[in-house]
């Protein structure tokens, strides 16, 4: 069931990543970063636990709230694949969204867009969500791997349209006014 749309859009664009992350502060206390700096984080705390919970929490809510976009870069190589160095790869596939968190290290969330082809390669990923394929790839079909169909929408997001994934179309304000040469007109 391949229903292509023509997406009007096909330029490609950048491959977002939202990274959540623990700051220690001295010995006993820390606290949750985001990158995107309007997120609310809780206070500082002494208790690690209730941090990493919501740090978690927040990166999983950045990853349901945005769509996967099927004409985005791939991520890990604007970050010249940095997460893989010892595997030189083609970027190549769908889009995918991945969750990126060292279970040793449990400080660092990562939330990013990248393609098939490289989110195997990272190490600790777990893919997320997967975009609509932009064009038709030759897949053999022996592959069995049970793709989800479509990103489901998570209980508590009625749809993610609704969160604002998807701009309005940016209005022009800025009306031009014309120059008017002096001496000239009326
Ligand atoms: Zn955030
Ligand atoms: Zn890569
Ligand atoms: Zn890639």
């Amino acid at each position: 069931m391949t229903t292509v749309h023509s997406e009007p859009s096909t330029e490609r664009i950048p491959g977002r990543a939202w990274t959540v992350r623990i700051v220690g502060h001295g010995r006993s206390s820390a606290s949750v970063t985001c990158s995107t700096a309007a997120c609310r984080m809780p206070p500082r705390s002494e208790d690690l636990a209730v941090l990493r919970a919501f740090a978690a929490r927040h990166a999983a809510a950045h990853a349901k709230a945005a769509t996967v976009r099927p004409n985005a870069w791939c991520h890990c190589r604007s970050q010249r694949c940095g997460a893989h160095p010892d595997v030189k790869t083609h970027c190549a596939g769908a889009v995918l969204m991945i969750l990126r968190h060292d279970p040793v290290m449990r400080r660092v969330w990562s939330v990013e867009e990248v393609c098939e082809t490289c989110a195997p390669l990272i190490p600790n990923a777990t893919v997320l969500a997967r975009a609509e394929r932009p064009r038709r790839t030759p897949e053999r079909p022996t592959t069995q791997t049970p793709a989800p169909a479509r990103p489901s929408i998570a209980g508590g997001f009625s749809s993610p349209a609704a969160l604002g994934a998807g701009d309005p179309a940016p209005v022009r304000r800025s009306r031009r006014s014309r120059p008017r040469r002096p001496g000239q007109g009326r």
